[in-house]
């Protein structure tokens, strides 16, 4: 709350990358991890100009009978990228059995899908963890609960938070979900906390990542997280979202501009 904590809070995530207090990172990656393309697509997306790495090994699929991600050899492809590339490596943890993992191999910083934005035995597992905390907001969620999320966490000691917007649902069918730009300045208002925007799944069609992306830069959001994918027709999830490198290095030199205008 910003009554009681008015300066900004910045997160250490590793590798000398701070999220929040006027520093601006950008997350790029596939949705899931699915081998030796993820080293091209980290090295592509680095190039571009990426500060962090995410890719989801354990994934929170609709249906139960699509591909659940590589699991543990997932954070391993992931690890060993971010060593190579010396990126930050954020990725979605959907137990709290699995925590402890993810930290052995670690983990620079624990993804909490919006599905499991209200799943309050994880949320105070990572919070005892104590490794920074992407929580991405559910998908029905306001934002006042998506606080009361974050305080789960923070309860527990660790106040190494990053809030993401990630679309919200709404009655509009054209997008996947409704990018809730305001969103971005009320947290700025509540919270100390960094504001994280996800035009990819606010918005679900490569079409609509770029100016979501740009209308995020520019009501202050102190990082994005982007789907970002070498061959998206084949990708295991979410092809539907993703920029290709080419795009992906084109959203990034319009960013710089508006982050110098405003
Ligand atoms: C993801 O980042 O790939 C993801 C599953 O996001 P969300 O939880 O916002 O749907
Ligand atoms: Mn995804």
């Amino acid at each position: 709350n910003r009554k009681f904590h008015p300066e900004d809070t910045v997160i250490d995530c590793g590798h000398g990358v701070l999220v929040g207090g006027g520093n601006f990172q950008v997350i790029a990656g596939p949705c899931s991890v699915e081998g030796e393309n993820l080293i091209r697509i980290a090295r592509a997306a680095k190039a571009a100009g990426a500060t962090m790495l995410r890719g989801g090994a354990f994934k929170p699929r609709t249906s139960p009978y699509t591909s659940q991600g590589m699991g543990e050899r997932g954070l391993d492809l992931l690890m060993e990228a971010g060593s190579e590339l010396e990126m930050p490596v954020v990725t979605e943890v959907m137990d709290p059995r699995d925590v402890e993992l993810f930290i052995r191999k670690g983990v620079n910083v624990l993804q909490i899908g919006a599905r499991n934005a209200q799943n309050f035995p994880l949320l105070r597992e990572v919070g005892r963890a104590g490794a920074p905390v992407l929580l991405k907001r559910g998908m029905s969620q306001t934002i006042d609960e998506l606080l009361m999320s974050a305080e789960y966490v923070m309860s527990e000691g660790n106040a190494s938070v990053m809030l993401c917007e990630r679309g919200i649902r709404t009655f509009e069918t054209r997008t996947r979900n409704t990018f809730d730009v305001n969103a971005i300045p009320v947290l700025h208002h509540l919270t100390h906390l960094p504001v994280v925007a996800d035009p990819s799944h606010s918005t679900g069609y490569t079409r609509y990542v770029r100016p979501a992306a740009y209308a995020a830069v520019a009501a202050g959001a102190d990082a994005l997280e982007v789907e970002v994918h070498d061959c998206p027709s084949q990708a295991w999830s979410d092809g539907a979202q993703a920029l290709t490198p080419p795009q992906f290095a084109d959203a990034m030199r319009r960013i710089a501009l508006i982050r110098d205008a405003v």
